[in-house]
């Protein structure tokens, strides 16, 4: 198992399949992008596939997503999803996405066993998304929603990151049209995890926020805590139910005593934290000829040092080097 020192246990695998992206969001990265990492630094579908698969036989990993970077510009997506849910015991595998291409590849990505997609949607207008993500591609993400619900990748969660004067107003609209979509909306608080350390508190718009506006327009009450378990999102009912939607207050409201996630950067690095400052290098190990034990081994003493939290609070707090887009959020 992955334990670590605190007694969580990790289960959830976040797996970055690249650094690369096809939009520029300003939460995340700079409009010129950055510099990628060189394919042969990345892991091989082979190489992923080994990783998980010693993950879940071994680890105790009962929860696989891969996100990235954009997870469906890596070629071999579908393959590698095929292969892990192939596995036994066979672990929920799901994807987080910017939706650009889902169109196409939902209904593959479906067959291959995929469980449920969250694409990233955070504005209704595409003037306003073209000037957040510095492409013009709102269509596509509305497209590939869809595709997903065609394909019965349900639920369909749609993730929202606010920005202070350029879409915190779409609070309520995003949330009206997630209803009608039949989508699960979550929004997420900007974290200190861009490339260019833009990030400002005052920038954020905070949990309470959204909640607040959210009231405005509907009545939300609270969701079972106990259901919550290790879920990142505090989820309300609205309107009385069945409808939901969720608010990840990672800042302002942190889970970190209830984590069971563990990440897989798409070079092969283990972050056992999003705020990780120090990370252990399975790609060289594995590519020196370490054996699936030692590789587990590795895995096992990454996990037992995280942190007991986030830190972004403390007066020593650093962001970590990588940004969000190379960690795989
Ligand atoms: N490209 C995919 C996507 O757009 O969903 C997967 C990777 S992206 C890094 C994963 C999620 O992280 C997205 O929902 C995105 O909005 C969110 N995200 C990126 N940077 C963030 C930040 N600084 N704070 C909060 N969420 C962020």
């Amino acid at each position: 198992m992955l334990r670590d020192s605190f007694g969580r246990v990790a289960t959830d695998l976040r797996v970055s399949l690249t650094d690369k992206c096809n939009l520029r969001c300003t939460y995340c990265m700079p409009p010129e992008g950055l510099d990628w990492l060189p394919n042969a630094q990345l892991l091989t579908a082979d190489e992923i596939v080994r990783l998980v698969t010693i993950g879940v036989e071994r680890l105790g990993i009962t929860e696989v997503r891969y996100t990235g970077g954009e997870p469906l510009i890596r070629r071999e997506l579908v393959d590698i999803v095929a292969r892990t849910t192939a596995l036994a015991p066979r672990p929920q595998v799901s994807l987080t996405t910017n939706g650009i291409g889902l169109a196409r590849l939902a209904g593959p990505l479906a067959a291959a066993g995929l469980d449920r997609v969250n694409v990233s949607l955070d504005t209704l207008d595409p003037a306003t998304f073209k000037r957040l993500a510095h492409r013009d591609r709102h269509a596509d993400v509305i497209a590939g929603l869809a595709a997903a619900a065609e394909a019965g990748l349900a639920p369909v969660k749609v993730n929202a990151v606010l920005m202070r004067d350029l879409n915190d107003h779409e609070a309520v609209p995003l949330l009206r049209w997630c209803l009608d979509q039949g989508y699960e909306l979550r929004f997420i608080e900007q974290m200190p995890l861009d490339a260019q350390h833009g990030w400002s508190r005052e920038g954020m718009v905070t949990a309470d926020e959204i909640l607040e506006r959210l009231s405005a327009a509907f009545d939300l009450t609270a969701d079972d805590l106990e259901e919550r378990g290790s879920a990142p999102a505090e989820r309300f009912l609205v309107d009385g139910g069945p409808a939901k939607v969720g608010v990840i207050g990672s800042v302002t409201r942190p889970f970190c005593g209830s984590c069971d996630r563990v990440r897989l950067t798409a070079d092969g690095q283990v972050r056992n934290c999003l705020f990780a400052t120090e990370e252990s290098d399975l790609k060289s190990a594995m590519r020196d000829g370490a054996s699936d034990e030692e590789l587990a081994a590795r895995w096992i003493a990454a996990v037992a040092r995280k942190r007991a939290g986030h830190g972004i609070d403390d007066p020593s707090f650093l962001q970590p080097s990588r940004p969000m887009s190379a960690i795989g959020g």
